[in-house]
Parts: C-alpha cells; structure tokens; sequence
C-alpha cells in the first residue's frame, strides 16, 4: 500500500528526520580520514541522532547491528561498522544513515573520499551522484517510477557502469520500507505512477564493473561479485505539485561535499 503524505506532513518530515539524517550524513562525512574506523564513524553517529531526541532508524532493523551502514571500496551497501575496518588513503567510504524523529523515517547515503582516490573511483563517484540528480528530476507527478529507473539506468550505462538490480529505492515514512519499490533500472512510462504525497528513497548504486552482487558471510554486507569499486548516493524526496522536494536537506542544503574530512 502507498501512504499519502499532506503538505504539512512532508514539511515536518523534512524539518524533522529529514534535517536530522542529514545532518548526520555531513558529520560522519566530516571524519572520512585515514586512520578512522568504521566504528568510530558510528558512534558518532548514534550519539547526534540519540542527542536530537532520535532513534537510529538501522539499528535493529531484521537485527542490523548497528546505526550506520558503511560500505568500503567493493562493498556496496550495509556494511557493518567495525573496529577492524580501519580507512585508508584513496578509500572510497559509502555512509548511509537514517534517523527516526516525531514519527518519521529519514533515510541518506553519500560517498566519501578518504583522501585522494583514483581517477577511476572519483568519475565513479561523480556518475553516481549525477545519477541520483537525473532520478530525483523524474520524480514528478504522473511520472512512473520506470522515468526513475531508465533515467538512472541510461546515465550509468552510458559510462560503462553498472547498475545494481538486487537493491533498489523505496516508499519511505512512518518505517524505512513502504511501497512502491523504485529500482534503479527501468523503461519509461511503466511502472507504479506517482502522485502527490508520496515519499520515496532514490538511491543510485552503481559499479565499476558488473551488477552482479554477493552477500558476505556476516548476513549483512554486500559486494561486488567481481570485487570492482562501487558508489551509493541516496535522498529522501517527496512528490509535489511543485516538483520533487528533497526531504532529507539541513540548513546547508541536500547535498554533501564528496570530499571527506570536509564538513
Ligand atoms: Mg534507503
């Protein structure tokens, strides 16, 4: 079942959760350095969101165990942070928070630079944000989340990259996963059709070589089959008459700088 959110809704939502897990995106951004653990990266995180009033959205979730997922390098998304995964120069650092404030889910992913990565990782990196832009500008209403999809799909290939189909975006709201699903490939014109009200996770996840995805022997963290690089933006928006409305945007705005250790 799709939720309709009100005008009202969407601008607590965004002023809220919204605000908060980008907030913390930026923070955690902020520390991408070498030497960091992936645990510290979430210890901060989880001390913001629990300092505002909030709950980490992840921790717990089907029994994720922690508040961030941190995905390094061939790990694409829901990597588990850990103290073993100490960040190094020309790392590529995909942070993805969430936060749950006055009722609602906020859901953003950035990948970070630790350092100077390769020419390759960085294009990689640019790609995928460009994709996440190109999937937010279809998110209109009488859009179909296909316009998502093939917008996404057509930008990455187009580069020679890869587009993960195992994992996809998602309704979001009062939980983390609600309809309709929005995966990253698609054709135009099909698919569940958006209307006003609706609220929606668009999050690229792009390879440098092929889509195919495997599930690391802890349940959680997914990689690359081929161990190729892999990048992951995210944003929360919302369907409106006046066109998409990022939801998960701070005072600085929905975007983060790549470049970690820059707030
Ligand atoms: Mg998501």
């Amino acid at each position: 079942m799709i939720n309709i959110k009100t005008p009202q809704e969407i601008e607590d939502y965004r002023a809220g959760a919204g605000a908060l897990s980008k907030m913390v995106l930026r923070r955690v951004g902020a520390m991408v350095k070498p030497g960091v653990t992936t645990l510290e990266l979430d210890e901060v995180a989880e001390s913001l969101i629990r300092m505002h009033g909030a709950v980490p959205a992840f921790k717990g979730y089907g029994g994720f165990p922690a508040s961030i997922c941190c995905s390094v390098n061939n790990q694409v998304v829901h990597g588990i942070p850990s103290a073993e995964m100490r960040l190094s120069e020309g790392d590529i650092v995909s942070v993805d928070t969430g936060a749950t404030l006055g009722g609602w889910v906020g859901d953003n992913a950035w990948t970070f630079f630790c350092g100077e990565p390769s020419s390759e990782a960085r294009a990689l990196c640019e790609v995928t944000r460009d994709c996440l832009v190109a999937g937010i500008k279809q998110a209109v209403p009488g859009n179909h989340v296909g316009d998502i999809g093939a917008a996404v799909q057509e930008l990455a290939e187009r580069n020679g990259y890869g587009v993960l189909r195992d994992y996809v975006g998602h309704g979001v709201g009062h939980v983390m996963h609600e309809d309709p699903t929005v995966p990253n490939v698609g054709r135009r014109g099909r698919g569940v059709k958006l209307q006003v009200g609706m609220v929606i996770a668009i999050e690229p996840m792009i390879t440098l070589g092929s889509y195919e995805v495997e599930t690391m022997a802890n349940g959680w963290t997914v990689v690359t089959r081929d161990h190729s690089l892999a990048a992951h933006y995210e944003n929360t928006v919302a369907i409106t008459e006046d066109g998409p409305v990022i939801i998960t945007e701070d005072d600085q705005g929905p975007w983060c700088s790549m470049q970690g250790g820059v707030i």
